[in-house]
């Protein structure tokens, strides 16, 4: 199963990403965290996107197609992935269908996930995650408990610098501006299924499998 979530910041792509790629099999290549990664580790492409992020801009398209192109080759993507925030603009989707011709390979569904935008900044400024393992949380929906600890490893739990407030609102205005218009891009490639993303986390999961497995 090869499958792409599109969806603006804090709609729970991440979320619904681990529970199905964990039912699937499959993995969950999310361009923001390869990017979060490349920022702890310095490289030349983590500064830059150390100084983006920061002001709620995208990565340059090629970049961004490089880094997808080089992790689609390796051998856990064989049997399928799902695409968690790429692509995010028309160029990364032109780029994307040409490396599906290389790769030989078919798209089998675009999840579109939506909700109000007042849900999404309460969504966005309540969400701590991970740094160690990636688990993402919600300090209504998961009160922390025990200091703010990830149950999984421990770690203490973080926020995220482009989480915070002004950032915010940049990058609903990039999603509105340069990613919405893929909503079309893949209407006309009769690939886009619709899931409304205000209901409790398990219903959302429930209305992505219930599309997927019509
Ligand atoms: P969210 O989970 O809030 O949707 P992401 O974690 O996907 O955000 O992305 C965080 C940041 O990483 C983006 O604001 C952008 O700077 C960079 N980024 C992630 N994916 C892409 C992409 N496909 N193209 C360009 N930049 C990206
Ligand atoms: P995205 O990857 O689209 O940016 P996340 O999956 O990181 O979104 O979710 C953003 C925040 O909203 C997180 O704090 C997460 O715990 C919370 N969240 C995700 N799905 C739901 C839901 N269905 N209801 C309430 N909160 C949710
Ligand atoms: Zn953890």
């Amino acid at each position: 199963m090869r499958l792409i979530f599109l969806g603006p910041p804090g709609v729970g792509k991440g979320t619904q990403a681990q529970l199905l790629c964990k039912k699937y099999g499959i993995p969950q290549i999310s361009t923001g965290a390869m990017y979060r990664q490349a920022i702890k580790n310095q490289t030349t492409p983590g500064k830059q996107a150390e100084a983006l992020m920061k002001q709620g801009k995208l990565m340059p398209d090629f970049i961004t197609l490089g880094l997808v192109k080089e992790r689609l080759q390796k051998s856990d993507c064989k049997n399928g992935y799902l695409l968690d925030g790429f692509p995010r603009t028309i160029p990364q989707a032109e780029g994307f269908d040409k490396l599906l011709q290389e790769m030989h390979q078919k798209l089998d569904a675009v999840i579109s996930i939506s909700v109000d935008e007042a849900v999404l900044i309460k969504r966005l400024s309540g969400r701590r995650s991970c740094p160690k393992c990636g688990a993402v949380y919600h300090a209504d929906i998961h009160p922390f408990s025990k200091k703010g600890l990830c149950d999984k490893c421990h770690e203490k739990l973080v926020q995220r610098e482009d989480d915070k407030h002004e950032t915010i609102k940049k990058r609903m205005d990039v999603y509105l501006t340069q990613t919405v218009p893929l909503l079309d891009y893949y209407k006309k490639k009769k690939l886009l299924y619709e899931v409304d993303g205000d209901q409790e986390i398990e219903k959302v999961f429930n209305s992505i499998l219930n599309l997927l497995e019509k």
